[in-house]
Order: C-alpha cells, then structure tokens, then sequence
C-alpha cells in the first residue's frame, strides 16, 4: 500500500507514515458515507448543533496538542497554530449557535397559497479539498456549516499534513461526528476526479492553487455539482499619507509575515503613497530585520521555515526573476543554509506592475512595496491584479481610508486591519481569487437545497 510521508520542515527530520486508501477502500469510505448522512439528515437540527458545541470544546481543551502536530508538520509558529485554534472553535460554535436559525424555514406572502415556505435541506456529502496553510481552520470552516445543515463531509487533506487530518478526524469522532458523517479520504489528488463523480457528493469546496481548482471545478461542472473555489490573491495593502507610519508597519507586517506569508489573504502588495513611502520602507526594513527566525515550538518564535521546500524553492525562483526584473531586495531574498525549508524574510522595492512580484502570488515571507503617486493611482494599482480576495486600506481619516477599501474590486475590505477572517463574516473572492463564500450564513446555504414550498 502506498503511504503519505510526513516531514518537519524545520528540520527535514521525518515524522511519521500513514496508510493511504486503495480503490476497495475508497469505495467502502463512500458506502459507509452514504449510510452517515443518512442518519445525519434525519438528526434534530438541535442535535447535530450539539455535537458541534462538543467539538468546539474538544478543540479548545487540546489546542497545545493540535498545535504540536500542525507545529511540527508544517512549521508555523506555535503561537500562531493557537491563534488558528481560536478562530476554528468560534467558527464551530458559531454554526452550533446558529443552526437552528439558519434551518428555520422562512415563510412568505404568496398569492393563491395558503402556505408558503423556504426551506433549507441537505443534499449529500460534501468533499473538502483542503490546503496544508491552516490545517485546522481550512476544514473546520468548510465542515462545521455542513454538518450543521445535515450534510455530510469527506476530507481530502494536503499530503504534507497526515498527523494533523488524522488528529482532526479523531476529534470530529470524539464529538459524536462518526465515521461516515466526517470520513477522512487519504488518497493522492489522482483519485479526487472520481469520487466527485460518485453519487453520495453532492459538492466540492477547494482552498489551494488555480490549478488545483480548475480541476476540480471541471468535473464538478461535468456532473453538475456545485463547487467553492477559494484560490487565493495578491491582498494590496494601502498605506494612505495620512496614516500613522509605526502603526501601518505593525499592520503591514502583521498582514504580511503571519503565517511565514503563507496565507490567501496576506497583505502581498504593500501600496504606499509616495509623500511618506520613504518614512514607511525604511521602518518596514528595519522591523523586518528584527523579525525572530527560529524553532517553531519556542513561543518568542515569528518566522518558522515554510512548510515546503519545493515551495520554498519555487518562492526564490519567484524572487529571482523579480529581480531581473528590477525589484531591488531591501533585506532577505536569500535561501537559509539549514537543514529544512527556511527563507529569509524579504523587502522588495521598485516593485511595479509587470514584475512577478507585483503581477504573481508569492506564497512566502516577501514584501513587495510599490509606490503610488496619489489616491487614484493606489487604487489603479490595487485593482491592477487577476485576483480580487481581500485588502486593507490604512489611514487615520477612517472615513476617507472607508471610500478607498470601498473601491477595490475584492471580497473583503478591510480598514486599519489586514484581512482576517471572522465567523460572522463571508470570507471569499472575486475574479481568479474564485467564487463562493466560507463562515457567516452565506457559508451555510453554498450546499443546500433551498427548496420551494408551496400549499395551494
Ligand atoms: P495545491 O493547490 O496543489 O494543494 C491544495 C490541495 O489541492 C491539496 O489537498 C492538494 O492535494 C489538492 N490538489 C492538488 N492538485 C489537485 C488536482 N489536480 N485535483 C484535485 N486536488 C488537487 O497547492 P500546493 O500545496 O501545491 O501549493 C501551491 C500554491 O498554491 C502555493 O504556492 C499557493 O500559491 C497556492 N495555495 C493557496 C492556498 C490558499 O489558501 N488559497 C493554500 C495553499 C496553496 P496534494 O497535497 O495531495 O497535492
């Protein structure tokens, strides 16, 4: 049987192996789905919200656990990997909370009925192919507003982070969630074609590459199921020249370098007004180069290795060709010379469009600032992109920075914060950064049937 092989990429030391899935076992996972959402469906929604409240639970009392294993399979900061424990359990509590509201059908008016209803069902299993960059929240987001509606879930994890799908399983089970209403597939992407196409999958939901999700999206559109893509952007990040230069560096850096720059929605465009973009680049050099590169596990720990190195090669590579392209590197835009997948947190300037670091995703600890004449050419600048996911605007005049972040063609404006995400709030895209919404109750209805009833 064919193995997924987890490394730490701290230190390439080699964590464990786990058993991947034949064709027998993938048929007998899809059977036993078939069977779990059958129960599932037909649990009292109060039931279902109940069973999320215990996950919730579970995932606050073994965050140090979880946070081990995510640590040490993908190399984010420890901190961090807890603050992601944080956003994960709200979000299960808040579709625990909610379910009942979001299941309640809605009446309405009609002529010639003497009843009519909106009603909210489910309609199979869920597959959620999901990345390695938050193990946990990429799942919980993409699982909980299912379970809660009486869908069932069939993960597809990235094969870099066995430990943490299989420790995440097991607390789904923990919670009352068995086997067949949350099935763990560890198979390779070759096999996800065909468990689209196998009839208990009402949907897929992908977070990862453009071409990831072209893939998926194209058998989905084939077999008529619906899909949510979440493919990731180039989030400009506004510096007004009004604003507060030590507070949009902490920002800048905050929506940067979190994660080891590894998010959709980093801060990846750092678009300064040209009156203080000198101010702001020296002050964002100089915090950078403060930034603690170390072992994950230590809590005074910023910047981990990235999770990958072929990632990790591919983001130099990236850099390299920005530069022959005419980015000056400010600080970093070096691999580490250590064991594991360690780069060095990067400045780069005279960055425009046409430059790989404007125009591509860099997926990794760079900054790329660029320098905009005035509000108008910020904001050409910011729209300038294939992508449309998130972005920031900071100033002190909030309303002014409001009118800005108002204008970008993205899912997500933020003002004074980089893009994070909030259960109560659609997290999502427009353009090449995909389409369909995660968290909030536009979460909830993306696999639904929201079916018409009427009583003449
Ligand atoms: P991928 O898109 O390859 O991986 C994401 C998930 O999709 C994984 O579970 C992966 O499985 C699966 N997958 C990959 N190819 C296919 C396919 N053809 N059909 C079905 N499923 C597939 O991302 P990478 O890890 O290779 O990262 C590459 C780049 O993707 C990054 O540099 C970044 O730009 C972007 N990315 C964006 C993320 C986001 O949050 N939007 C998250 C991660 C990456 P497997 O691991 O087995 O290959």
């Amino acid at each position: 049987r064919k193995t997924l092989i987890a490394t730490n990429p701290a230190n390439d030391k080699v964590l464990g192996e786990h058993e991947m899935l034949d064709a027998a076992g993938i048929a007998e996972k899809l059977d036993q789905t078939r069977r779990g959402y059958a129960e599932l469906r037909e649990l009292p929604v109060a039931e279902r919200a109940r069973k999320l409240h215990a996950l919730a639970d579970l995932i606050d009392e073994r965050q140090a656990e979880i946070g081990e294993i995510i640590c040490h399979e993908m190399g984010k900061p420890f901190s961090q990997v807890i603050a992601e424990t944080k956003i994960s359990s709200a979000i299960v509590r808040f579709y625990a909370d909610h379910a009942e509201e979001f299941m309640t059908p809605k009446t309405k008016e009609v002529p010639g009925a003497q009843k009519a209803e909106i009603v909210r069902d489910p309609m199979g299993a869920v597959l959620g192919v999901m990345p390695w960059n938050y193990p946990l929240y990429q799942v919980v987001r993409f699982a909980a507003p299912n379970l809660a509606g009486g869908n069932a879930c069939l993960l597809k994890h990235a094969s870099n982070v066995p430990g943490s799908a299989k420790l995440i399983t097991r607390l789904f089970h923990d919670a009352g969630f068995e086997e067949g209403t949350f099935t763990w597939l560890p198979v390779s992407s070759s096999e996800i074609d065909g468990i689209i196409r196998d009839p208990i999958v009402c949907g897929v939901t992908l977070t990862g590459s453009d071409a990831a999700g072209k893939a998926v999206a194209k058998t989905a559109g084939e077999e008529i199921k619906p899909s949510v893509l979440e493919l990731g952007g180039i989030d400009p990040l506004i510096v007004l020249d009004d604003a507060d230069i030590d507070k949009a560096v902490e920002l800048a850096i905050d929506g940067r370098f979190d994660n080891t720059g590894q998010s959709c929605a980093a801060s990846k465009r750092l678009i300064v007004l040209e009156p203080i973009a000198r101010r702001f680049t020296e002050k964002l050099i100089d915090q950078v180069q403060k930034l603690r590169i170390g072992d994950p596990m230590d809590e005074n720990t910023d910047i981990g290795p990235m999770s990958r190195k072929d990632l990790r090669d591919d983001l130099h590579d990236q850099v390299q060709r920005a530069v022959k392209q005419g980015a000056q590197i400010e600080t970093g835009g070096e691999i580490l010379d250590r064991p594991g997948a360690w780069y060095a947190p990067t400045v780069l300037t005279n960055v425009a469009p046409g430059n790989p670091a404007f125009d591509e995703e860099l997926f990794g600890p760079v900054a790329s600032v660029i320098v905009a004449r005035d509000v108008e050419h910020a904001i050409e600048f910011a729209n300038h992109s294939e992508y449309g996911l998130g972005g920031t605007v900071v100033g002190q005049d909030v309303k002014r920075a409001e009118q800005v972040a108002r204008r970008l063609n993205v899912g997500m404006s933020f003002v004074n914060r980089p893009t994070t995400p909030f259960a109560q709030l659609p997290f999502g895209g427009v353009k090449k950064s995909g389409y369909g919404r995660e968290q909030s109750e536009y979460g909830f209805g993306e696999f639904m049937n929201v079916r018409t009833v009427f009583i003449a």
